[in-house]
């Protein structure tokens, strides 16, 4: 997989020159933001990383979580996602033309995984969190034509789309779920634990809505990952306000544990670590440093190849899967 396969890099741009003015605006507001612990272990010692439009990195001295820190609150980031110009831009320009490209190579992919580990499932409750346009959910109904599906959307735009398509929709953020909702086999979370104001938080909610033995899969991205080693504060990824949280493998094990789940797996199965660095530097001169810029250059395409092979096997790509069983 390539990086223009799922997006168009002039899209990307645009839309992350709209997060950075959202940044700029709320960073100007210091009552919607509030300080916190490290959000996987908890802990307090913590180093200074950089500032990025007028957000703080920080990251923690035991574990290496990279966040943001003061962040936005709970409620200043509800609002942002409710309305703004970068969310707007982001369904209409940027998610919508490459739906489908996303639907064959990310969505189909996600829904085979689950229907090839979870096969008890089939017949289950499994409701996706941030479930947007209902990609996930389509192909999993189609694995799976017995499963109770639903999504958990919060947007009202998004969730009058997805009732279009027959799917259920629970109109609320994950955190306002009530447990009138509880005894979902399996939920997911793709892409989203990077945005979250309280990570611990969310995942003791999905608990509480997960049965006993319940399935939580979610995916997001990894601090250590490659690309983002490479570029760090320059990363495209570290997009200030909406990417707060960068957990590393061994943190969002430890996360899951102290929030009531056992850890089924943690992985690092991405495919776009060095397309991304090569793509920076050869169409946008942004420079990942000697040693790439001479991989980018001398170096073959099996050589390529197998460098990505080693950071997706070695846990350094910067897309983390995490699957969780609730204990109890
Ligand atoms: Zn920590």
């Amino acid at each position: 997989m390539k990086e223009a396969e799922i997006r168009s890099r002039t899209a990307h741009n645009t839309y992350l020159a709209l997060v950075s003015a959202d940044a700029e605006r709320l960073a100007q507001d210091h009552s919607a933001f509030a300080a916190i612990d490290c959000p996987c272990c908890g802990g307090r010692s913590i180093i200074e990383e950089f500032q990025k439009a007028g957000f703080r990195y920080v990251s923690c001295e035991s574990c290496a979580t990279l966040f943001v820190n003061p962040r936005p609150t709970f409620d200043s980031l509800m609002a942002l996602y409710a309305d703004s110009p970068s969310t707007r831009y982001w369904v209409e320009e940027f998610f919508k033309p490459m739906a489908e490209a996303r639907r064959a190579r990310i969505f189909r992919p996600r829904a085979q995984y689950v229907a090839e580990h979870f096969p008890d499932v089939a017949r289950g409750r499994v409701g996706d969190i941030g479930a947007g346009f209902g990609l996930f959910l389509e192909e999993l109904q189609a694995l799976w034509p017995a499963a109770n599906l639903v999504a958990i959307e919060p947007s009202a735009d998004m969730a009058a789309i997805l009732r279009t398509k027959g799917i259920p929709v629970v109109e609320q953020m994950l955190e306002q779920v009530p447990p009138s909702e509880a005894g979902f086999d399996l939920l997911t979370a793709f892409e989203l634990f990077e945005h979250l104001h309280d990570p611990a938080g969310f995942l003791r909610h999905v608990a509480r809505l997960l049965r006993p033995g319940g399935v939580l899969y979610l995916t997001t991205l990894s601090g250590f990952g490659f690309d983002i080693q490479v570029h760090w504060a320059s990363s495209k990824s570290v997009s200030p306000p909406h990417h707060l949280n960068f957990a590393n493998p061994a943190s969002m094990a430890r996360l899951l544990e102290r929030t009531g789940f056992d850890v089924i797996e943690i992985a690092t199965p991405g495919e776009l670590d060095w397309d991304i660095v090569e793509g920076n530097w050869q169409q946008e001169g942004i420079d990942p440093g000697r040693l790439w810029r001479t991989v980018s250059r001398h170096g073959g395409d099996d050589a390529k190849r197998r460098l990505q092979g080693w950071i997706r096997e070695s846990g350094f790509s910067s897309h983390l899967r995490a699957v969780a069983r609730r204990r109890g």
